[in-house]
Order: C-alpha cells, then sequence, then structure tokens
C-alpha cells in the first residue's frame, strides 16, 4: 500500500457526529471522520457493522436521523443524490445487459452538458484508462468479472465525481483475480486523483488498498489510521483480532518503567514485559496480545524476558512457513508463526516436541480496552 502517498492539510469530507437509525435499531452511531483529498479510505467491518448505511448516506440514498457532511466545504444535507458530485460503484456493477460497454460507460454523462464530440472523447479516456478499448462493442455478456467490473469503474468516473464509493468492490472476483485488480484499482485512483471510499469486510484488501482505514463494529467507528498503526498499534481487542489473528491473555499492570511494563499474567503465573501505552496505571487490568509472527520458537530455554515453556500440539504446514499450535502449562493454547526451517536451516519442531517461546517487549500489545 502507499500510506505516505496524499498529505492534504483540511479534510475533504468532513462526516460530523453521524447517526442512523432504522426505526429503535441504530445502525450508525455518532461516526467522526475527516477524509482527505485524494486517498483510497477504507471502511472495513464484520456484515451488518453499517458500512454501507453509512456509504448510502455519503451516496444520499439514506438521509442520517443526525449529524452532518461536509464534502469541499459544501454541506450535503439538502444535496439530493443525483446532484452530488459523489457516485457510486454497486457490488452488482448494475451494468445494463443491453448496451455495449461503450455504451454503459457514457450512459451517465446523457445528461451532462457537454458536445457529443466531448462526450466521445470522454468515454474514449476512460476506456483507455481501464484499458478497455478493444471491448468497447461488446455487451457485458460478452466480457469476464473483471472486465465487467472495469467498465462499472469507468462509468462511475466518466462524470468526473470528487468522491467515488466502492461497495465491496472486488467481491464477485475470484481470489487471483482479485490481488491482480486491487493494484489496478490503486493505479488507476492515483491517475485520476479521485478520492476513493472503499467498503469491505476483507482486512487483506482494506490493508493493501487503503491509505488509511476505519475499523468499524455494531455502528461505531473503533478506531481510524494507516494499516500499520491498525496492526502495530491497535487500541481495542476488537481492532488486534478483527485484523490479523492474535493470542490474548488478561493482566494486571505491576510496574511501568518508561518503554516498557511489567503485567502480571495470572494464567501463566509469569510477568510479561510489554509495550507501554499512554494513560496506563500500576494494577490497572489490561490484555496482553501476542501476533503469532511475533513469536520465537526454540528448542533450548533462554535468557530473558518473556520466556515461556510450551509443547507442540500440532503444525499447520504452508510451504514457506507454518502455524503452531502450542500447549502451555497451564492448558492455554497459543499460536506461532514461523518460517519454515528448511528454508533457515535451523530446527524443526515436530508434534509433542517440548519448545520455548519467547518475544520482544515491544511486540508485546498492551490493551485496555
Ligand atoms: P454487510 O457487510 O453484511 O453488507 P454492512 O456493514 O454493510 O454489512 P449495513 O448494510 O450498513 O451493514 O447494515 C447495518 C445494520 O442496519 C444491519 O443490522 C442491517 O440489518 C440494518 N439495516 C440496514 N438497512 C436497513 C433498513 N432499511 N431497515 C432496517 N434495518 C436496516
Amino acid at each position: 500500500n502507499a500510506e505516505a502517498a496524499p498529505q492534504a492539510a483540511q479534510p475533504f469530507l468532513r462526516i460530523e457526529g453521524v447517526s442512523k437509525r432504522f426505526g429503535t435499531f441504530e445502525a450508525v452511531k455518532k461516526v467522526n471522520l475527516d477524509i482527505r483529498k485524494g486517498e483510497i479510505f477504507g471502511l472495513l467491518g464484520g456484515s451488518g457493522c453499517g458500512k454501507t448505511t453509512l456509504l448510502r448516506m455519503l451516496a444520499g440514498f439514506e438521509v442520517p436521523t443526525e449529524g452532518r457532511i461536509f464534502l469541499d466545504g459544501q454541506d450535503l444535507g439538502a444535496v439530493p443524490p443525483w446532484d452530488r458530485p459523489v457516485h457510486m460503484m454497486f457490488q452488482s456493477y448494475a451494468l445494463f445487459p443491453h448496451m455495449t460497454v461503450e455504451k454503459n460507460v457514457g450512459y451517465g454523462l446523457k445528461h451532462e452538458k457537454m458536445s457529443d464530440a466531448e462526450r466521445r472523447d470522454r468515454v474514449r479516456a476512460m476506456l483507455d484508462l481501464v484499458k478497455l478499448t478493444e471491448f468497447a462493442q461488446r455487451k457485458p455478456h460478452q466480457i469476464s468479472g473483471g472486465q465487467r467490473q472495469r467498465v462499472a469503474l469507468a462509468r462511475a468516473l466518466a462524470r468526473q465525481p470528487k468522491l467515488l464509493l466502492l461497495d465491496e468492490p472486488l467481491a464477485a472476483l475470484d481470489k487471483k483475480l482479485r490481488e491482480h485488480t486491487q493494484f489496478e484499482l490503486m493505479s488507476i485512483q492515483d491517475r485520476t486523483g479521485v478520492t476513493f471510499i472503499v467498503v469491505t469486510h476483507d482486512q487483506e484488501e482494506a490493508m493493501t488498498l487503503s491509505n488509511r482505514i476505519a475499523v468499524m463494529d455494531r455502528g461505531v467507528v473503533k478506531q481510524v489510521g494507516s494499516p500499520t498503526e491498525i496492526y502495530e498499534y491497535p487500541k481495542s481487542r476488537f481492532v488486534a483480532g478483527f485484523i490479523g489473528s492474535i493470542t490474548t491473555f488478561a493482566g494486571r499492570v505491576a510496574e511501568i518503567h518508561g518503554q516498557t511494563s511489567k503485567v502480571e499474567i495470572a494464567d501463566l503465573r509469569m510477568v510479561i514485559e510489554a509495550r507501554s501505552i499512554p494513560g496506563l496505571g500500576v494494577g490497572q487490568d489490561v490484555t496482553v496480545a501476542l501476533r503469532p509472527e511475533k513469536i520465537r520458537l526454540t528448542r533450548h530455554e533462554h535468557q530473558g524476558p518473556n520466556v515461556i515453556a510450551g509443547q507442540v500440539h500440532d503444525i499447520a504446514y504452508f510451504g514457506k512457513d507454518s502455524l503452531y499450535r502450542i500447549t502451555l502449562p497451564t492448558g492455554a493454547m497459543i499460536s506461532v508463526h514461523a518460517v519454515n526451517a528448511h528454508r533457515t536451516g535451523e530446527w524443526a519442531a515436530s508434534w509433542e516436541d517440548p519448545v520455548w517461546l519467547s518475544f520482544d517487549p515491544a511486540s508485546a500489545i498492551l490493551l485496555t480496552e
């Protein structure tokens, strides 16, 4: 991903205290988001968390129960969907089956004040942008799924929106095509400079595509940040577990020494040294979260903090690496992701082996929520 790319000072899109209720059910709860011009912003969350509802409010298909939305300084409250400089690309693409690719792309320009020549040029430029020039005369059923996705994208971009909303843009594609299409989407966004908001429930997709991500849970934005910030510095158990996998231990803060804190883990009958977080207090209940790839697996006990004895319970082999599940003396299970030994020349653990786990204090994440 291109995290460092766009840097605009003032928010381009401001979502201010936006809520949406359907009857008594609150689908979106007091969401505040500032989105920068020219960024790909990911809205990530599980099914039913309110992502699509939020997107539909930006498009104007739903009216917020409370809150306001500003785009480029303009309050969108009184602006109907067709007058908003916002376009939405639907998951189903919603192409007209009886129209050629070219006609589909030009459809949105029908009511624009422009000459026929200008319209033709615009369509040509869009087809060129999505590399579909040679398919201009085909109908949607005569092209592949990936190509249909590009037609929908070209049609959405043809009217030169300020904001493009993409609802699960890659969901209809198979895994291989999805990876390729992610990079294509990023390149098209880069060339047009249009601000993209991408809704997805797929965390890898959100991480790859987005400059920044908002992670949502039950209508609430839990955290906003770059993919690295979200992965390395999650603020809650929900976010830590939603992006990547974690093993957690309940603990209590025993000592705080600047960068690291000591946390008593009753279950393990040991003290773990973890990376301090702001606002931490001695005696506070916390959760220590560990990522499988941050844990080292060795055959011999060694010195240092954060060393735990265990036994290999099972191994899932993935080729270049393996996922080990290790039983701890307490009966708890912990996952360890290790590069396979035949690639590093090191010892390979096998079932039932006694092993030692260790990790740096900096990679032990403290969570208070
Ligand atoms: P998914 O990934 O499954 O599409 P989502 O995060 O996009 O989920 P939304 O479609 O925004 O979720 O829906 C959020 C919640 O609001 C859901 O519980 C849904 O049932 C509810 N909801 C959405 N639209 C309506 C509606 N028109 N009337 C009543 N409830 C609704």
